[in-house]
């Protein structure tokens, strides 16, 4: 019987975590890890940081060295050694020392591809000139960092608002540069619901980014000095410099010239223990196809939590071990000038492409810990749940301290199937300067759990407020006058109960929808007239729910 030998290609977030773990479970098995790039085991996630010049040095974005695995796990780590291809009857591959130009063959028994993805360079005119970068390793950010100091960059476009490209805009103003954000959805972060982006695209514009929504990029020309951007709409940016964030596409190239399968998204096919096509043949991070977990749907998923998972199970599955992938939610999380922006799970825009209609969606704005302690500010939350069950489908939360912790909460809800009855049990931590007697999760859970019951009837701005429907403000008279939604009249809930005669003699029959500022004094209102034999709906999330989706 041959000598086991694993190899793995990609030594960063999934292939540097599939080759420790196997030497965990393994002590004699031999491991090589092969890598293209100078260095292994890097902090990708880092990296605007490091351009932002909050990481300062370079060796810290390194998590591990060649020497360390040698060490510590007696992993052979080769650098700067490209993996050409795969023979895969005669269970070898081919393997280019980049320093060298040798090129020469590796037998295995087990091999792991972790050769994660690589940024879209979309074939506009002038893509390759000099100035324009993209952002994946050390070397994309050494280079990004060199061309600021040495040409003193004044400005950059930033192609992409996504989570990189928002990354980038706040390190490049934190390096003193104006930024001009060019991004062709009509929002921020494309994969959150419209609403839920608004927020992030206020903080920008209010942070002096210059966010062109709805926009692409046509083509660059050189000028002197820097570079012409020209969009589609015919407007042109000037610019030192352009950072290309549109999003990143599976390194799939090794996979698919093996002849191993892939999935509908483009990604590798995996089964539940990674395994490829081929029985020895194991893939994991940015390069495969997964399941969504809430959706059930394939998926892609560029995220570093589940490349770790994934190289972690793939070396349990070699080593012999029964393991299951469970799928990913897409948990992740994003700062942008001192705003967290979180989601997990399913968003709206998801399930509609899933074609899921089961489910109902709530919108809410607690504040991230108790208003009597200094410095609260409000989470913007929006969760989704099926109405048949009240199956937590996915939250997304845009907020300041903590929002990120309310997302986790959720995503691990997610996982064990919980329902929003959960979330209203939920026994969170709480102190005056960290949260609320009924945490913002409780309280999504409270308000999803009361439209189940039927406490609580909703309607959505996004669908509009029809002409038969009664639109009550039911704000003080002094919020109303400052700002109301077009057609609403005003009846302010301390007056509600002394006017009853009045929201009779209005309605004469029809739906009343009611609104506040952020759906609570609504919901007070709500179960007032209810009880009283109206028909009545909660505008969901309030006027500034209204606000955020754009004033329908
Ligand atoms: P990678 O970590 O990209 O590693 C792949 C390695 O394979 C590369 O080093 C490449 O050189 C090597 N390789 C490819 N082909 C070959 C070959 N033929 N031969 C030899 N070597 C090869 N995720 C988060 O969850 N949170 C974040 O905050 C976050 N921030 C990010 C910020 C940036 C700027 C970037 C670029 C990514 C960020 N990510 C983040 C994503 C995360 O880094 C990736 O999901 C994760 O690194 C994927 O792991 P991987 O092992 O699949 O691929």
């Amino acid at each position: 019987m041959q000598a086991q030998r694993i190899l793995v290609i990609g030594g960063v977030a999934g292939g540097a975590s599939a080759a420790a773990r196997a030497r965990r479970l393994n002590e004699t098995c031999e491991i090589i890890v092969f890598d293209r790039g100078p260095f292994v085991s890097f902090a990708n996630c880092g990296l605007p940081y490091y351009v932002g010049d909050v990481i300062r040095e370079e060796k810290d974005l390194i998590v591990a060295s060649p020497e360390l695995f040698k060490r510590r796990f007696d992993i052979d780590v080769r650098t700067r050694s490209e993996v050409l291809s795969i023979d895969r009857d005669a269970h070898e591959i081919l393997v280019r020392d980049l320093e060298s130009g040798r090129e020469y063959r590796e037998r295995y028994t087990q091999l792991v591809l972790s050769p994660g993805a690589r940024p879209v360079r979309p074939p506009f005119e002038g893509i390759d000139l000099p100035g324009i970068f993209v952002l994946r390793t050390i070397p994309d950010s050494a280079l990004i960092r060199a061309w600021i100091e040495e040409r003193e960059a004044r400005h950059a476009v930033v192609v992409g608002a996504g989570f990189i490209g928002l990354e980038m805009a706040e390190n490049l103003v934190r390096r003193g540069l104006a930024v001009t954000m060019i991004e062709l959805a009509e929002q921020v972060m494309p994969p959150l619901d419209p609403e839920m982006a608004r927020p992030v695209e206020d903080r920008l514009r209010e942070r002096g980014v210059d966010l062109r929504l709805g926009d692409g990029v046509a083509g660059f020309e050189q000028r002197a000095g820097g570079l012409r951007v020209t969009t589609s709409a015919g407007a042109t940016v000037d610019t030192s410099m352009v950072i290309l964030a549109v999003g990143v596409r599976p390194e799939t190239t090794l996979a698919q010239e093996a002849g191993l399968e892939l999935g509908e998204t483009g990604g590798i096919h995996v089964d539940d223990s990674m395994r490829t096509s081929d029985p020895d043949i194991f893939a994991v991070g940015d390069a495969v196809e997964v399941r969504d977990f809430v959706t059930g749907k394939p998926s892609l998923a560029a995220l570093a939590g589940p490349a770790n998972r994934q190289g972690r199970l793939a070396a349990d599955a070699i080593c012999g071990r029964t393991v299951k992938f469970r799928g990913v939610q897409l948990t992740s999380v994003c700062g942008a000038f001192d705003l967290v922006v979180a989601s997990t799970g399913a968003t709206e825009k998801a399930l509609i492409r899933a074609g899921i209609e089961d489910y109902e969606a709530v919108h809410l704005h607690p504040g991230n810990h108790v208003g009597y302690y200094p410095g609260a500010s409000p989470i913007h939350m929006k969760l989704l749940f099926a109405r048949s069950d009240g199956r937590i489908l996915g939250l997304q939360a845009v907020g300041e301290a903590g929002t990120e912790r309310r997302v986790d909460v959720v995503a691990m809800a997610i996982q064990m199937g919980a329902t929003v009855f959960d979330l209203e049990q939920a026994e969170l931590c709480y102190a005056p300067q960290f949260g609320a007697a009924k945490d913002p999760v409780n309280m999504a859970g409270m308000v999803a759990a009361n439209v189940l019951r039927g406490d609580l009837p909703l309607a959505h701005w996004k669908n509009g407020v029809p002409e038969d429907v009664v639109l009550v403000d039911v704000r003080d008279s002094d919020e109303y006058a400052e700002e109301h939604v077009p057609g609403a009249i005003n009846l302010p809930l301390g007056e509600l109960r002394d006017r009853l005669d009045e929201v009779t003699e209005i309605s004469a029959g029809r739906e009343i929808w009611l609104y506040c500022v952020v759906g609570q004094r609504a919901y007070y209102a709500t179960r007032a007239l209810v009880q009283r034999g109206h028909r009545v709906r909660n505008l969901s999330g309030g006027i500034t729910t209204w606000r955020a989706a754009g004033r329908p």
